[in-house]
């Protein structure tokens, strides 16, 4: 996987690593996951998640168990694919509107 990422403010290189991940509360149920330039520490958001958005995401781990089933029908994959990309969809929209709702005023 090739990860070389730009730092906006620094323009040096962001080795981008699990450990730099960090998840921060908001308010609720809401949480912004982030990565930090290790040069600079700018903060770079990668997506804000929250009750439904991870439960979302337990969905689509059981649908990507359930198509590594070879023994699956064409029809039920198809149906499988379509549910994951709904709910990939769904996902980028939540993260989004929390990210106008609290990046706006920056
Ligand atoms: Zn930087």
């Amino acid at each position: 996987m090739n990860n070389k990422l730009i730092c906006d403010k620094c323009k040096r290189e962001i080795k981008l690593k699990q450990k730099h991940t960090k998840i921060v509360k908001i308010e609720n149920d809401i949480e912004r996951m982030y990565f930090k330039c290790h040069h600079c520490n700018t903060k770079y958001t990668i997506s804000y998640t929250d009750d439904e958005f991870r439960k979302n995401i337990n969905t689509l781990n059981v649908i990507r168990v359930k198509l590594a089933d070879k023994s699956i029908s064409v029809e039920a994959a198809s149906e499988l694919v379509k549910e994951y990309d709904t709910l990939m969809a769904k996902n980028k929209l939540i993260s989004q509107g929390y990210r106008k709702k609290y990046e706006s005023v920056v």
